[in-house]
């Protein structure tokens, strides 16, 4: 069976032999030395100055909106994972969608002014895929609005946008280290501000409001990294280049040799070196995305059709129609894409295409 992607699992001894050191302190989370260390690699590695290691991807976006105290209505994307909208409703707040740009398939960045009202207290959007956002142009519009920005970057581990990682873009950046995602901890997370005071609260938030043992500094909930998940990062993390080698060539594969009459690729932004995350295709019709995707699924190749379905359509939802994000939705298919796959395979998947 070739799945959608496959996660990247480091030699076993490696990960036992960094478990040895938690094992050694019998210590297995309250941030440990594994967690710490992990912390500061990554800051090194990503070049970034506030890390928050945390124990999924989710929890870090419900922490962002409870620390940057967001009320009311806060405009979304409606094409990404559920949990980028999920987060705002868990809050208490109301996601007001703006549909997404046909190409770049992030926010369409032009149609935000129009959705803000004097409820709106903030701009979530996804990087969705890794590619970024037009972040210039949603400094700009948040700045003459007074609303803050929280960037769902869970696809973007070690994308870097004019220079510097994506994860230094807004107020607030989110990244997902689960088992499917590029960089994984098995289960895990992080966040990223752009300030030290921020990153105090965020701090604070992440661990119980905990100031010390016996003190508190205000609310908080458990979205902790444990030493397991720390130490499955640091077994992980020594093979990023190769891994991004590894899927790079899969990507120049499937450019180079599926049939670009019937489907289309999605467009990069410029100034962005991508961390070729996820291999999506989008056919004409839905009907033709189905009959692909039963020939595939004929061969034991299970492709997944991320972001389905548009998120102004969740039940739990009154969204208004957002006719770009739900074409996209329902013609968008992301093909295998894995540090491992063959090119006997990668040859089948796209004659099959
Ligand atoms: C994976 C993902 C998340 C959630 O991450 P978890 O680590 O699974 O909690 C959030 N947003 C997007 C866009 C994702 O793809």
């Amino acid at each position: 069976m070739i799945n959608v992607t496959k996660t990247f699992l480091p030699p076993q001894a490696e990960y036992n032999a960094i478990l040895k050191r938690a094992w050694d302190k019998n210590w297995l989370t309250n941030r440990g030395v594994l967690v710490q260390e992990l912390e500061d690699k990554l800051k090194n590695y990503l070049g970034v100055e506030h890390i928050i290691a945390t124990t999924n991807g989710t929890l870090p976006l419900q922490i962002a909106i409870k620390a940057l105290k967001l009320t009311g209505e806060i405009i979304t994307t409606p094409f990404s994972y559920v949990a980028s909208t999920s987060s705002i409703v868990w809050e208490g707040c109301t996601p007001v969608f703006v549909d997404i740009h046909p190409e770049y398939l992030t926010i369409d960045e032009t149609k935000i002014e129009a959705a803000i009202t004097t409820k709106t207290s903030a701009i979530l959007a996804t990087h969705v895929f890794g590619n970024p956002c037009n972040v210039e142009a949603i400094e700009i519009i948040a700045k003459k609005h007074h609303l803050k920005v929280i960037y769902d970057a869970a696809h973007c581990f070690g994308v870097t946008y004019k220079g510097q990682s994506i994860f230094n873009y807004g107020d607030i950046s989110t990244c997902s280290f689960h088992a499917t995602k590029v960089f994984h901890t098995g289960e895990g997370g992080a966040l990223f501000s752009s300030s030290a005071i921020l990153n105090d609260t965020l701090f604070y938030h992440h661990n119980f409001g905990h100031k010390g043992a016996l003190e508190f500094q205000g609310l908080g909930i458990n979205a902790k990294m444990s030493e397991l998940q720390g130490a499955m990062g640091l077994a992980v993390l020594p093979y990023m280049k190769t891994i991004f080698t590894e899927r790079k060539k899969v990507v120049d594969f499937y450019d180079k040799n599926i049939d670009f009459t019937k489907v289309r690729k999605i467009q990069l932004r410029e100034g962005t070196i991508w961390n070729n995350s996820y291999y999506p295709v989008i056919f004409e019709s839905e009907n033709q995305l189905l009959i692909v995707e039963k020939e595939l699924n004929k061969h034991q190749i299970i492709p997944r059709r991320y972001f389905y379905p548009s998120l102004n359509q969740l039940p739990y939802l009154k969204g208004r129609s957002m006719p770009i994000s739900e074409h996209i939705s329902s013609c968008i298919l992301c093909l295998p894409l894995y540090f491992g796959l063959k090119l006997k395979e990668l040859e089948f998947i796209c004659s099959l295409i």
